[in-house]
C-alpha cells in the first residue's frame, strides 16, 4: 500500500530537507520514492514535516474497568491529535496515573490517538514503596525498592525516569541518583520538574543537574516558563548554558503561555507562595464547573484546598517577555505539560503546537525550519529515538501537513479544547488519523519504548 504525498514543501530537519517534492509512505514507514501509487494526498501549498513530538504531557487516565480514557474529544491523546503530535511522551513530573510499562502495554491492546511514549515517575514508584508523606525522605529499603522498580519499567520499554521535585519535597539528591540507578549505561532520560521556582531556580537548578551528571544519561528540565518565568529567564539560560558545556545532552522545554496549571493540594501551594510569585489569591483560577469564569479568593482557596486537593488550577503568574526569551535559545524545545481534568484545564494541551507555529514564526523569532526541528528531530534525539521526528526513508510515516500562513491556536483559558486551524493532515503511522480538524481513528497509535 503506497501512498503519494505529492507537491507540498517537506521539510524534515534531519536530511535539511526544504523543497517542493513529493513524500512516499509503504506501509508504516517513509519510503524511496515510487512510479506506482495506491493513495494520493494533495498537499500543495501545505508544509509537509515529521509529526511532533511532545516531549512533555501527563498522560489520560486508566478508568476503574482497566481500559484507557483516551477516546472521546475530552482525552489528552486527543487533543494532542488536534495539534498536530503523533508521538506524546507521559509519565512527568514524577507522576504516572498508573504503572507506565503496564500502560505502555494498554497502550498496544487498544490503540489510542497517537504513539505514546512514558516515562517512570519517581512519585509513582515512592507512593509504590510505602512513602506517602512528602514532606519525609524515603528509608534505604523504600530507595532500594524504586530503584528496583524503576529499573525494571525501564526494562520493560519506558523511555525515562522523571522527578517532581517541587511535588515530593522530602526526596533528596541522594534519592535521585540511587532510585535513577538502573537508567546507568541505557542513554535514557531523565526529566525533572525541580525542587522549585522564581528566586530559588538557580540552586534548584543545580540541584538537579549536579546529581543527573553522575548517572551519565541525557537531562531535560522541565517548562522553565513555569520555574524561571518570573524575571529570572535570562540568568537560568546562562546558567544552562554553563552546564551544556559540561554535557551537550542537556535540554529544557517550555510551553508557550503566561499561566501555569498543577492540582490545588500540590506543595506548589504550600505556604509561601503569594510572597514567592508577588501576587493575591486572585491570579488563580478553579478549574471545577462551579467557578468556571472566576478568579479565586482566599475563603476558597482555603476550602477547596482541604475539601478537594485534586482539583486543576491555572495560576496566571509568569512573565511572557520570559517565555518569549526561553524560545530564543537553541537548547528549548517546545513541549506542553498538558493535563486535562475531564476536559478542564489549561489551553496548552489543544493549542501548544499551533500557538508556536503563529507566535513565533510568524513574527520571525524562530524560522519555521528551526521550530520544526525544536518539535520534531529534537525530541527525538534526547529521547534516543532513531525512527521518529525525521522523513528520511526507513523512518515512522508519522507526518502532519499544514498550512504555514494560516495555523493557527484557538484554545483559550475560556474554552481549552478548542481545536487550532490550518492543520489539514495528520498521519500516525501511515494511516490519516486528523483531516481537517476531524478525528478520523482515535486507535492507531502505539507505544514507543525504548
Ligand atoms: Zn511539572
Amino acid at each position: 500500500m503506497i501512498t503519494r504525498i505529492k507537491n507540498g514543501t517537506v521539510i524534515d530537519p534531519a536530511s535539511g530537507t526544504h523543497e517542493v517534492r513529493d513524500l512516499w509512505i509503504d506501509a508504516d514507514r517513509i519510503t524511496a520514492p515510487s512510479d506506482h501509487a495506491d493513495s494520493v494526498i494533495d498537499a500543495t501549498g501545505q508544509v509537509v514535516c515529521p509529526g511532533f513530538i511532545d516531549i512533555h504531557m501527563h498522560e489520560d487516565p486508566v478508568g476503574a474497568d482497566g481500559n484507557l480514557e483516551s477516546y472521546d474529544e475530552r482525552s489528552v491523546f486527543a487533543c494532542m491529535l488536534h495539534m498536530g503530535v503523533t508521538t506524546a511522551v507521559a509519565g512527568n513530573c514524577g507522576e504516572n496515573k498508573y504503572h507506565p510499562a503496564d500502560y505502555l502495554d494498554l497502550v498496544d491492546r487498544d490503540g489510542t490517538p497517537v504513539n505514546v511514549a512514558m516515562l517512570a515517575g519517581h512519585g509513582f514508584f515512592r507512593h509504590e514503596a510505602g512513602c506517602n508523606n512528602r514532606y519525609i525522605s524515603a528509608t534505604a529499603a523504600q530507595r532500594d525498592r524504586m530503584a528496583g522498580e524503576i529499573r525494571e519499567a525501564l526494562q520493560r520499554g519506558c523511555v525515562g525516569v522523571s522527578y517532581g521535585l517541587r511535588y515530593e519535597p522530602g526526596m533528596d539528591a541522594r534519592e535521585l541518583v540511587e532510585t535513577a540507578a538502573g537508567i546507568r549505561g541505557t542513554g535514557k532520560l531523565i526529566a525533572a520538574h525541580v525542587r522549585d521556582d522564581a528566586a530559588q531556580i538557580f540552586s534548584a537548578t543545580r540541584e538537579f543537574l549536579d546529581a543527573g551528571l553522575q548517572l551519565e544519561v541525557p537531562l531535560q528540565v522541565s517548562h522553565i516558563g513555569s520555574m524561571a518565568g518570573f524575571g529570572q529567564m535570562e540568568e537560568f539560560l546562562s546558567l544552562i548554558d554553563e552546564y551544556r558545556r559540561i554535557r551537550s545532552d542537556i535540554f529544557c522545554d517550555c510551553y508557550p503561555y503566561d499561566a501555569f496549571s498543577t492540582g490545588l493540594g500540590s506543595a506548589t501551594y504550600d505556604e509561601g507562595w503569594l510572597e514567592r510569585y508577588s501576587c493575591d489569591y486572585s491570579v488563580l483560577e478553579l478549574c471545577l464547573p462551579e467557578y468556571e469564569g472566576q478568579r479565586c479568593t482566599e475563603e476558597l482557596f482555603r476550602r477547596i484546598r482541604r475539601e478537594q486537593p485534586g482539583t486543576t488550577t491555572v495560576c496566571h503568574v509568569m512573565r511572557q517577555a520570559d517565555v518569549d526569551l526561553a524560545y530564543r535559545h537553541e537548547a528549548v524545545m517546545v513541549a506542553s505539560d498538558a493535563t486535562l481534568d475531564h476536559g478542564r484545564g489549561h489551553p496548552r494541551a489543544c493549542g501548544t503546537f499551533p500557538r508556536v507555529l503563529s507566535r513565533y514564526v510568524r513574527s520571525g523569532v524562530l524560522s519555521l525550519d528551526e521550530a520544526i526541528r525544536r518539535m520534531t528531530l529534537l525530541p527525538a534525539a534526547q529521547l534516543g529515538l532513531s525512527r521518529k521526528g525525521r522523513l528520511t526513508v526507513g523512518a515512522d510515516a508519522d507526518v502532519v501537513i499544514f498550512d504555514p500562513v494560516h495555523i493557527q491556536d484557538r484554545a483559550t483559558f475560556a474554552k481549552p479544547l478548542t481545536p487550532p486551524e490550518g492543520i489539514s493532515l495528520v498521519i500516525v503511522g501511515g494511516k490519516p488519523v486528523l483531516r481537517d480538524g476531524e478525528i478520523l481513528d482515535r486507535r492507531s497509535g502505539k507505544s514507543v519504548r525504548g
